[in-house]
Order: structure tokens, then C-alpha cells, then sequence
């Protein structure tokens, strides 16, 4: 199957998404590292951020990533101009118009397939046109699904065998039929269409990804074996799928400027950030950040607020108000906040540098939303979570880290909302910080926590489980 002077040549084609393009923009770094020549889809917008997280990498010193852009014409599909990312979709309801838009990708990626010629087509899962697009040209479809094999199994079974119809009420736990671990769940923590018998949008949507994922030619996986191995064999043998797991691809940032050139421009300059951080000592600082798409209501900021200073610790808190809100005002911020946690706290108001700050010294938790990146990133930099799950895989990736690896606490969230969040109280912010801040069982979470930072390493380097299947889905389509 080789291309051009006998080199493989990759498309790699992102979801519209901060968490699927910083893990895509690194697997391609990932390939081009073992000679494979790789080119990344995407739009206009989208471009700027991934040519600036490929720029004179160590790993790629001559920059040969190819980015080529597409056009989205966000306005034609009744958003607004510009709107090129989820983050940026105005309202929750406007999500699956989004989607929808995304298939007008299709025909100009299918026109640089027949310009590039390529071997192969790494496409997102929400992309399930993708199958029929790489037949056209004759190559295989590999999909990306942007999280770990306990939760595709997850959501495979509640799939199949539909627990949530034979419970009596929507909080009466069942326990996920034919997933190893006796893991457990309620219908309230279950999106609505993952639930509802009629044919939605949503559920069609899902239900096209599901299918072109079992036509595909297999999947790519951001994760390591040593991390969920029951659910890797579960998801192979059980599934029947075909999947590599070659992550976590967040290692290969290895120095300052990697770390911080990924997604967008941080809202804090990187030296004082450091600085900061380098004040703390170790593990004395809880990093607190719901990813790229998260947001909340002002009174569960304000929860937050007072929960953090309540608990005592040092902190660093990212804080992304919706984008129709009046930034300027803070009403949520308690009064006298800042000055009140002055010195021992630090708010980032827009975009923060996560890899830089999850990876210092000084941090020793991490309240998250439990976005497969940010998961894999803090089980990276060996850190216990605070888990605060809000939709899409999240709540299968809280199970993973509290019930399984038992490398972090549930804050306490009760229902899927899919965006905003607002349930949470401030004593349950305090205490869940503390627990994993300090005393016997946050040391414990902590040591379980580096023995899998040390193993997650080792699976990348040469001879490790992610370095070995990734030789090994270059020589299967070599
Ligand atoms: N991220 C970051 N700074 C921020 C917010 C997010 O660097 O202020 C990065 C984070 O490190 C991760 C990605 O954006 O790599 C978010 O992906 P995740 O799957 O955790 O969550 P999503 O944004 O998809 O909900």
C-alpha cells in the first residue's frame, strides 16, 4: 500500500473540537515521527491552531506536516459566522445543527483525496461518511473516537442490552450488564437520546458512527494497554473490533513550548504562570479546569468560589464564562475573592497552558470534567482527580478513574446536563478537595496514580505497548 516513494501518506481528519484536534495534531506528529508522511484536514480557523502546535518540533525539526484546509460556511448552516469549533456553537440546542453542517466537509475532503492520493484515512467517528469517502479512492478508514476503550465498551453495552429499561427509577443503580468490573450506573447519568426509542437527530447521528465504525477498517485509540487492559481485550474479543492503542499521545510534549502550544493562545503569560507554580511546593496545588466546552451557571461558580476557598488549598482555577455573557462584570466571583486568596490562588479567565500546569511539581490534583484528555493527562503527570462530569463520555471516564484505577472522588454529580452545569454545592467542592489533596487516601490515590504516569511512559517508549502497536498498524498498512 505504498504511496509515493514507497512512503505510507496519512490523512488525518479531526472533529471540529479542541479535545479531537489536539489529540489528532499529536498522533500525526506521532506517525511523521516514524517516517510516515501525514497531511491533517481541517478549516480555515482550525488551521491556525494546529500549524502553530506542529512549528520546529523536536520530533518533526523540518516541519513535514502537511495541513490543508477546507471550507465551512458555518452561516449556510443557520450558525453564525465563523463558527468553525464546538466551543463556539452559541447554544447547546444549535449542537446537532453543527453535526449536520460538518457533512458539507465531505465532498471538498473526497476532491483532496483525489489530489493527494494518500493511503489511508484516519477520520473522526462523528464523521460516519468517512467509510464510504475512503472506499471511493480504495483505502481503508481508520476511526478516532477521542476516548479510551473502558468507556467504548461502556457505551457498547448499555447500547445492547438497554439496563436503564429495567430499573424502577431513573436514580436506582443497575450494574453495566457484561462489562468486567461490576461497574455501576443510573439511568439520570445516560444522555436522553442514548435513552429515547424514536429515531432523533442525536440518535441517528450515533447510530451511523456505530455502524460505520463496525464497516471501518478498524480503530485508533488515544490510550495504553497498562491502563485498561480488561476493557482493551473486551473491546477486541467481545466487540470483535480491530483497534491500536498508541497514546497517551500528550507524551510526546515533552518541553515548555510543546506544552503550551497546543489549542489556543493561553490567557496567562507561561513565565508567570511557572513562576508561580514554582513558589508552591510539591503537590501542594489543585488544578481546576472542565476542558474546552464546559461551562456554568454563575451560581455553581460561585459554589465553586467559595468551595475552593473553604478547602484551605492552594489553587489554580480556569474559568471560561459562556461567550454571550458580559465577561466584565464577575457577579459570580464571592466579594473579596481575589484578594481574600491572594498569593494561594489563581484564576485563569480564558485559556490555560494544562499540560504545563498538570505537569509541575507543585500540582497535586486535579478537579476536571473528566474529558478523555484531560483524564489521560492527569493519569500522565501521575495526579488524583476530583471527577465532575457533565455529558458525552465523561461519566463512563468518572467510573474508569474512581471505580476502577480508584485514582480519584466523585464531587457528586447526579445528571447528564450536556453543557452547563449547576448542581454541585460548595461542601461537596471542599471536602472533595481535601480528600484528594491530603491525608492517608489521597496519598494512596497519589501513589496509584504515579505507578500509571510511570507505566503510561513506558508504553511509549521504544519496546512499549503504545510504541509497538503503533509499528504495527504502520507495517499492516505499509
Ligand atoms: N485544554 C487546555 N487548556 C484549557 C482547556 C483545555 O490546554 O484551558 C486542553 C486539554 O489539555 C485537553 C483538551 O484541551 O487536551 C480538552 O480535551 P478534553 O477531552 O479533556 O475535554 P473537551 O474539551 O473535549 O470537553
Amino acid at each position: 500500500m505504498d504511496g509515493e516513494n514507497g512512503q505510507l501518506h496519512i490523512f488525518f481528519f479531526p472533529y471540529l473540537a479542541h479535545g479531537h484536534i489536539i489529540p489528532m495534531t499529536d498522533m500525526a506528529r506521532l506517525f511523521v515521527a516514524r517516517g510516515v508522511r501525514a497531511t491533517i484536514v481541517t478549516t480555515p480557523l482550525n488551521s491556525l491552531f494546529i500549524s502553530k502546535a506542529i512549528a520546529k518540533r523536536k520530533t518533526d525539526p523540518d516541519n513535514r506536516i502537511n495541513i490543508k484546509t477546507i471550507k465551512f460556511s458555518s452561516a449556510e448552516a443557520g450558525l453564525p459566522e465563523g463558527c468553525e469549533r464546538a466551543d463556539s456553537i452559541p447554544s447547546p440546542a444549535l449542537a446537532i445543527d453543527f453535526f449536520k453542517a460538518t457533512e458539507m466537509l465531505q465532498e471538498p475532503l473526497e476532491q483532496l483525496l483525489l489530489e493527494e492520493n494518500p493511503n489511508c484515512l484516519i477520520a473522526d467517528v462523528f464523521y460516519p461518511w468517512a467509510n464510504d469517502s475512503a472506499a471511493k479512492f480504495g483505502i481503508p478508514r481508520i476511526v478516532f473516537h477521542g476516548t479510551g476503550f473502558f468507556s467504548l465498551c461502556a457505551a457498547e453495552c448499555i447500547n445492547l442490552y438497554e439496563p436503564y429499561k429495567k430499573v424502577s427509577s431513573e436514580s436506582e443503580p443497575f450494574v453495566i450488564p457484561n462489562l468486567p468490573g461490576d461497574i455501576k450506573m443510573t439511568s439520570m447519568l445516560l444522555a436522553d437520546f442514548v435513552k429515547s426509542d424514536g429515531e432523533t437527530d442525536v440518535k441517528k447521528l450515533w447510530r451511523e458512527a456505530k455502524e460505520s465504525e463496525e464497516a471501518s477498517y478498524g480503530v485508533i485509540v488515544n490510550s495504553f494497554k497498562e491502563l485498561e487492559q480488561a476493557y482493551v481485550d473486551h473491546y477486541c474479543k467481545a466487540f470483535g473490533r480491530k483497534a491500536w492503542h498508541i497514546g497517551p499521545v500528550s507524551l510526546l510534549n515533552r518541553d515548555n513550548v510543546e506544552k503550551v502550544e497546543r489549542g489556543e493562545e493561553a490567557a496567562i503569560d507561561e513565565h508567570e504562570c511557572f513562576k508561580w507554580l514554582d513558589s508552591k511546593k510539591p503537590n501542594s496545588v489543585v488544578y481546576v479546569c472542565f476542558g474546552s466546552i464546559a461551562d456554568f451557571t454563575e451560581t455553581q461558580l460561585k459554589e465553586i468560589a467559595i468551595g475552593l476557598e473553604a478547602s484551605g488549598q492552594n489553587f489554580i482555577w480556569v474559568v471560561k464564562r459562556s461567550k454571550n455573557e458580559i465577561q466584565d462584570k464577575e457577579e459570580w466571583l464571592p466579594e473579596g475573592f481575589e484578594k481574600r486568596t491572594k498569593g494561594r490562588g489563581l484564576l485563569i479567565r480564558g485559556w490555560a497552558p494544562q499540560l504545563l500546569i498538570l505537569d509541575h511539581e507543585s500540582v497535586g490534583g486535579f478537579v476536571t470534567h473528566c474529558g478523555w484528555n484531560s483524564t489521560l493527562e492527569a493519569v500522565c503527570a501521575g495526579v488524583p482527580m476530583v471527577t465532575w462530569p457533565l455529558s458525552a463520555d465523561q461519566f463512563y471516564n468518572e467510573r474508569l478513574v474512581t471505580q476502577v484505577l480508584k485514582i480519584g472522588v466523585a464531587v457528586g454529580v447526579k445528571k447528564w446536563v450536556r453543557v452547563v452545569g449547576d448542581s454541585i454545592k460548595w461542601e461537596a467542592v471542599e471536602k472533595t478537595v481535601s480528600r484528594i489533596m491530603v491525608g492517608e487516601e489521597a496519598e494512596e490515590m497519589r501513589n496509584r496514580s504515579k505507578k500509571l504516569a510511570c507505566l503510561a511512559r513506558q508504553a511509549m517508549e521504544e519496546g512499549g505497548s503504545s510504541y509497538s502497536d503503533l509499528n504495527a498498524l504502520i507495517e499492516e498498512l505499509g
